[in-house]
């Protein structure tokens, strides 16, 4: 299969249209096509001319992610569960900067992103590692969540919704000029990003460039479980993208337990990681803490805990577990994450703790896909 129209840079697009003997502008509209306007196919480009289009078609695949599934209702977190073009499948999830209590329509939006398809370091919470690691995403397939779930977006604020026709019409017409559904990234999705690491910056940067999505590098944070060769890696690049550590344990014996990856890097050679990159950036980065009852949430974690988040000037997240069908974990209860709460910020630490309900459309990547192939699996 020829590579995808999303996986090159305007510069690589460039170059083939020099080859080609086209004009520079028309780079530019096909960029307007593939990021503004979200064409998902050649015969939507209707200002590039039909010979152009041919060797476009000839060169490159452009595949639009094909929507399987969805959960949660307009306006919430929704999850969207897609099919790639070898037929394996991942999650994106939206979530709207204020969900809109009564019924106006939210303009801004996170999107988590999914990098690989399952996830090779098999953290014993998370169901994204259950059924093992399949396969990296290409670049397009990381960018195509984004521009997907704007398709999607854009159509249904048309179509239904608490909008008026008029009002639906015209936040299409904006949203045809370009104006963005998703305006922060996390890469919090199905995989270990940094295992995928030249992938997801070419990704990123189609993503951030003012021709591609045009979400700026500090609206975008990557979830590592805490690769630290690949942190100092991307401490070194030029982009002020934001690093999220998923910790879940401060001591070595907590952490390890629940989290294999921390035989291969412990705490002391993350952290060493984590100072070098904090040497390179003046940013705050944030540890991911999830509490799991009975495992990482007892009292003797907070000074550890709250040690490396000083020295490393970290803030810390810290999310009630979700449940995940067939694991015997569960999350701590309410009491229990107040408390821990409470310890941490008497400890000096800049803490929040999530304390919205409804843990089973709000769970992390991985579940909807492990169900779905499951009953494919269970039919006859
Ligand atoms: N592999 C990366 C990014 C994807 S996971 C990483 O581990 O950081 C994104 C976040 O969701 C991580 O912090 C992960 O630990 C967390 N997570 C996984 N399963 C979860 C669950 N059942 N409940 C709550 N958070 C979960
Ligand atoms: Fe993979 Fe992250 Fe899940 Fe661990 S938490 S299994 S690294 S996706």
């Amino acid at each position: 299969m020829p590579p995808d129209i999303k996986s090159l840079t305007r510069d690589e697009l460039a170059a083939h249209f020099t080859e080609w003997g086209q004009p520079a502008y028309r780079v530019d509209q096909l960029c307007d096509w593939l990021y503004r306007r979200r064409a998902a196919s050649w015969d939507a480009m209707t200002n590039l001319p039909k010979a152009l289009r041919e060797k476009l078609r000839e060169n490159f695949s452009l595949h639009a992610l094909e929507l399987v599934r969805k959960q949660g209702a307009k306006d919430t977190t929704q999850k969207f569960l897609w099919k790639l073009a070898d037929g394996a499948m991942i999650e994106s999830v939206l979530i709207p900067a204020n969900p809109a209590l009564y019924g106006e329509a939210s303009d801004r939006h996170t999107l988590c992103v999914s990098t690989q398809v399952g996830c090779a370091y098999g953290c014993k919470f998370c169901a994204s590692g259950l059924d093992g690691w399949k396969r990296n995403l290409g670049p397009e397939e990381i960018v195509e969540q984004v521009i997907a779930t704007e398709r999607w977006a854009a159509k249904e604020s048309v179509v239904s919704g608490p909008l008026s026709v008029e009002a639906g019409a015209q936040q299409a017409r904006t949203t045809d000029h370009g104006q963005r559904t998703v305006n922060n990234l996390v890469i919090m999705g199905m995989g270990e990003p940094l295992a995928n690491y030249d992938n997801l910056l070419k990704a990123l940067r189609i993503l951030n460039a003012p021709w591609g999505g045009g979400i700026g590098a500090r609206k975008i944070t990557i979830s590592t479980s805490g690769l630290a060769p690949q942190i100092r890696q991307l401490a070194d690049e030029p982009e002020q993208f934001r690093l999220a550590i998923s910790l879940h344990g401060a001591t070595d014996d907590v952490r390890a337990k629940i989290m294999p990856v921390n035989k291969k890097f412990p705490l002391k050679e993350l952290t060493a990681a984590l100072d070098y990159y904090q040497s390179r950036h003046d940013r705050m980065i944030t540890f991911e803490y999830i509490l799991i009852a009975g495992v990482n949430d007892r009292l003797d974690q907070v000074r550890p805990l709250a040690a490396l988040a000083r020295r490393l000037h970290a803030k810390v997240n810290l999310i009630p577990y979700n449940t995940v069908e067939g694991l015997p974990w569960k999350r701590s209860d309410e009491k229990e994450c107040e408390t821990f709460l409470a310890a941490l910020e008497r400890e000096g630490v800049t803490a929040t703790l999530r304390r919205e309900k409804g843990g089973d459309i709000d769970a992390a990547c991985g579940q909807l896909r492990l169900k779905t192939e499951r009953e494919l699996v269970a039919k006859p």
